[in-house]
């Protein structure tokens, strides 16, 4: 028998061409949030995120080649003490490297000062300054796209790669007056992303990277989600821009990808609505009077039966559930297998303790 020597190379490869975020110890602070915001429109599904994602081989890479006019800029959420910071550009098999390009750090995210050159397609600096972000500037029009592997950043405290990297595309054609506002809204779900996917998170199963969400004039509901398409209501949302969570709500059904297998609709609102009131909203919801707390009342009210048994039955609940309707596994014996109970005891024990 021969040895098989490919999982060994196979492993080999992984280890060599990850590269490894710097773990967070127990007594360190908790690490810093990102965003990632460029001039330049992402080619297809090379989304930017790619680009601080703590692996080597995913990119992102823009369309068109860029200007002196564009940039790509990761910005922290705070200013952080930038030890080092490299950024490697090119395909991973060679070529499209930044020729004429330099890495520029910034205190306030505004002026921008020079931290390196780019010299075969990357730039190194150790500026050991308090920086808010840092950008990649082209000094002419490059003759390929941008292509970015990634952004290595050894900062106090650290700052957290792209755990659940995504991008959300907005198209406002049908609503021109909302553009700005309905970008606004795909940051605060692009935002929201890694807690949805850790709401969500089963073995062996990977979230979308590519999101897209439209305005519809012709839509007359409010919001709905198919696979990674969401779609609003111009009508509904031009008068509600408040309404931001109904996008978180569509956002976890891009996560959930159900794929319609017969789940009880009741149960796939409610584990939505259950991210959204009990993760997302600031404000919680309050208590529901006994009479109307009904476990299969669907949205926000099964949202509240969940989060009652995330509380007094099983923390990992709402992903067990999520992870059995993914697979098309959910059947109504899942209740006492998690809880003991059957969901009719459940409901009724919920009601009991709203009564009190
Ligand atoms: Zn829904």
């Amino acid at each position: 028998m021969p040895r098989p020597i490919l999982p060994t190379a196979i492993a080999l490869l992984t280890a060599t061409t990850l590269v490894v975020a710097q773990p967070a110890k127990k007594d360190e602070k908790p690490a810093v949030q990102a965003t990632v915001e460029s001039t330049l429109t992402t080619d297809g599904g090379k989304i930017r995120q790619f680009a601080f994602d703590g692996k080597a081989d995913s990119y992102f890479a823009s369309a068109k080649p860029p200007t002196a006019a564009d940039h790509f800029t990761l910005t922290f959420d705070q200013p952080v003490t930038v030890k080092a910071v490299s950024v490697t550009t090119g395909q991973p098999k060679g070529g499209d490297e930044l020729a004429a390009g330099v890495l520029e750090g910034s205190a306030d995210g505004k002026a921008f000062e020079q931290l390196a050159k780019f010299a075969d397609g990357k730039a190194t600096a150790s500026p050991g300054k308090k920086l808010l972000a840092v950008r990649i500037k082209v000094n002419e029009e490059a003759k390929a796209p941008l292509v970015v592997r990634e952004f290595t950043v050894d900062a106090d405290p650290a700052v957290a790669v792209f755990k659940y990297p995504v991008e959300i595309t907005t198209d406002a054609t049908d609503a021109p007056e909302l553009k700005e506002w309905f970008e606004q809204v795909a940051k605060v779900c692009e935002k929201q992303f890694p807690m949805i996917c850790d709401e969500l998170k089963a073995d062996g199963f990977t979230p979308p990277t590519l999101v897209r969400m439209k305005l519809d004039k012709n839509y007359d509901g409010v919001a709905y989600a198919s696979g990674t398409r969401i779609v609003g209501s111009v009508k509904y949302f031009s008068k509600h821009k408040d309404d931001v969570g109904a996008f978180v709500h569509e956002t976890a059904h891009s996560v959930q990808q159900y794929r319609g297998r017969g789940n009880p609709g009741w149960l796939v609102e409610g584990v939505a609505d259950y991210v959204r009131f009990f993760k997302y909203e600031e404000k919680k919801p309050r208590p529901l009077p006994a009479e109307r707390a009904k476990y299969d009342g669907s949205y926000r009210t099964t949202a509240a039966f969940l989060a009652y048994l995330v509380e007094k039955h099983d923390k990992e609940i709402v992903r067990k559930l999520n992870d059995a309707m993914r697979k098309g596994k959910y059947s109504a014996d899942l209740w006492k297998e998690i809880t003991g109970k059957t969901v009719e005891d459940l409901g009724r024990e919920w009601q009991t303790s709203l009564a009190k």
